[in-house]
Formats: structure tokens, sequence, C-alpha cells
């Protein structure tokens, strides 16, 4: 009697766990990658690719500049900016300029008393500098030549402190890093379980970033601000004092999130230029931060058309000007788009050619989300995808 209720015990743990991983694997799998189904669109600009703030062996990260431009060029990635903590002897070491094609930039990541905040100059001059006068001087005419983005604003221990200080542009909207400590154990497991299976199994732990989005549109109403998306790859969990796991990848991280510029004039080639002017777009917020992961965002636009003149998100745009806000959506199944206007919804739709007649003042921003099934019932769930910057219509 008591042998027979031990068996069933252990048949019934068994049974539990296997629906358990299961249920996993299809949840996971809904999540996968699915490349885009491309509608015909013109557009008046183009994007780069790139991947920002991961760490290499200059601070904590797992791997030196020849591996993360491996892992970009694996990835698609058109440029990287990396941000090392506290240090930028990437810069004076030589790791900038256009590395087998990949437009390589080095950055900081500087741990302040509000916070950690990503920061990044195209003067190269910046790396003589002591480290930590950067953020106390950030109105030297050399320093506020550079940007400051909050990094991982809501990560628990190194949450943002002080959201009144004037020198930043903008914050991280994603933060890879975060994504995964913000989720239940449950979620975890079942991200891990299916982790060798799919390439894109972290795309399980984005989520809809709703904390960084109402901090969006509440800033939005005294002063711009721009977002993007951080990798935050560290490709390193250290096991003993001299071994460590590069785990989650370069290319795991890299493919998850990243961040897009959007520009009517191309590279030159010629690395300074171009690295100012990536720097520049950046700061200007003329950018859209994505969950590729999900699927290719190659081919989102989002800009204002007055007839004779087209503004890229960043750019002020008068309403006398009769502007209509044109949104290209780089695939024609299973998404869903909409449109904000002071952070309250004007415009939800399935079109992938979108045109919208601006008739009122205020500040314009896009959310995309791909549609994807959730177990138990099969429901459709909208899954973050791209987020765009503002056009601002005064
Ligand atoms: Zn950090
Ligand atoms: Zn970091």
């Amino acid at each position: 009697m008591l042998k027979s209720m031990k068996l069933k015990k252990r048949h019934f743990v068994l049974l539990i766990t296997v629906l358990f991983v299961g249920v996993s694997l299809i949840n996971v799998y809904f999540d996968r990658y699915i490349p885009p189904d491309r509608p015909d669109t013109e557009s008046a600009f183009h994007t780069y690719r790139g991947t920002i703030h991961f760490h290499t062996v200059y601070s904590d990260g797992g791997g030196d500049f020849e591996r993360i431009i491996e892992a970009a060029m694996n990835t698609g990635m058109d440029f990287v900016i990396s941000a090392d903590h506290n240090t930028l002897k990437p810069v004076s070491s030589g790791e900038e300029g256009y590395r087998n094609g990949i437009l390589t930039i080095a950055s900081v990541e500087l741990s302040t008393v509000y916070g950690h905040i990503f920061y990044a100059n195209p003067d190269t001059s910046i790396a003589q500098l002591p480290i930590d006068s950067i953020f106390y001087r950030f109105e030297d005419p050399l320093i506020s030549k550079g940007t400051f983005i909050i990094a991982h604003p809501f990560l628990p221990r190194h949450t943002y402190k002080n959201w009144e200080w004037e020198g930043y542009k903008g914050f991280e909207l994603f933060n890879s890093d975060y994504e995964w400590r913000n989720d239940s154990p449950l979620e975890l497991i079942q991200a891990l379980i299916a982790f060798p299976f799919f390439d894109s199994a972290l795309n399980f732990l984005a989520d809809y970033p709703e904390k960084g989005l109402v901090k969006l549109d509440s800033l939005l109403t005294t002063r711009p601000c721009i977002i993007t998306a951080a990798g935050d790859v560290h490709a390193r969990i250290d096991i003993t004092d001299s071994f460590f796991l590069p785990f989650p990848s370069y290319e795991k991280g890299f493919n998850t999130v990243q961040t897009y510029i959007q520009t009517a004039k191309s590279f030159s080639g010629e690395f300074k230029d171009d690295k100012k002017m990536l720097l520049d777009l950046l700061r200007k917020g003329s950018t859209f931060a994505a969950c590729g992961g999900f699927s290719d965002p190659e081919g989102f636009n989002f800009y204002a058309d007055t007839g004779g003149k087209n503004y890229s998100m960043g750019d002020t745009v008068s309403i006398y000007e009769n502007p209509e806000l044109i949104i290209n959506i780089p695939d024609m199944t299973d998404i869903r788009t909409v449109i904000f206007r002071d952070g309250n919804p004007v415009l939800e739709t399935d079109d992938w050619n979108i045109v919208f007649q601006v008739m009122e003042k205020g500040v314009y921003r896009v959310e995309v989300y791909q549609l994807r099934n959730t177990l138990p019932f099969l429901s459709r769930v909208k899954r973050p995808w791209i987020f765009s910057n503002p056009v601002y219509v005064y």
C-alpha cells in the first residue's frame, strides 16, 4: 500500500515536470524570431542598426574588442558603442575606428551618486580628463559636447535617484540586464529550460516597459527626452577568480535589443565624421529602440512630412506647416501600431503604411507590437517590438 502510494507520488511529480517543461518550451517558442513579411514602401530616411552599452575586458566584460567585432558581424550591426565602467581606456588605446566595416565607438558607464550614467563624446580629448570629473563638470564646454543617458534607471540596487538633474538627455527604456532581473523565478526557469533550444529564448524575458514609458511621458511634459535600448551585455558570469562562463554570449545579447539611427544622410566612411554624426543623432533622438529578437525592425521609419520638408524623430515642426506623420512598419502580419500624443493614444492600427494628419500640437511618439500567442488560452498578447523617439509639433 505504502509502496504504491510512493510510486503514484513519483509519477505525479514526473507528470507535473513534463507538463511544465512542455508549457515552457511552447511559450518560449511563441516568442521566437519570425522574419518579417516586408511591404514595398518608400521612405525619406534609412536606418543604421547598432548595439550600445556593453562591457569588454576593459572593465567586467568577458570579451575584447576583437570578440565584440566578431559578434557585431554575426548579428548584422552597423555600429557598436561600448560602455565600460569608469574608464575611457579603449579610446586612448586606439580601439575606436572602422573595424571590419563596423563603426566602433567607445563610451563609458559612469558610477555616480545618482546612479549609473552612460556618457559618449565625439571629442577624443575627453579620454585625457580624470574620469570622476566628467559627471561633476557636466557644464564644461568640452564635457557638454557629450551626451549623458541614464542607464537602467529602475534596476534594483542601482535605481536612478535624481530626475531633476539637468545634465542628462534621456534614459535607457530597455536594458537587458534589467529585463531578466524584473521577471519572476517561474519565468526565469521557463526561459532557462528553453535557452538551449531557441536562439531567441531571451525574448521571453522582454516585458512591456511600462515604468519607463510612464516616466518618458511625464518628462516630456516639461523637457525633451530621448530613449535608447541597451544590451548591457557582459558575456561573463564569474565561477571562480580565474574562470568565467561567457554567458549570455555577445551574439545573444546583441540580437535581443538594438538602437537604430534614422537619417536622411549616409555615413561617409570617414571614422571621425561618422562618429560625430552618429553621436549627434543619438543626442538629438533621431533613433528608435527595438526588441529586434522578435523580428527584424529594419525599415521602420517615423517622421513628419510637410509637403516640402521632412522632420525626423527629435526634430521640432510647426503645426502651421501642416505636418503629416509618416510611419512605415516593416512587417505586414501580426503587428499593432499605436500613435501617442502627449502620452495619450490617438490611433491604433494594423496598417503598415500609416499617414496621420496632425491636427493638434503636442509630442508624438509611436509604439509597435508583435502579436504573439500565449498559453494557457492561446490568447494574443502584445509583445514589445519598436519604441520611437518623439517628433515635437508646436
Ligand atoms: Zn550599470
Ligand atoms: Zn553596464
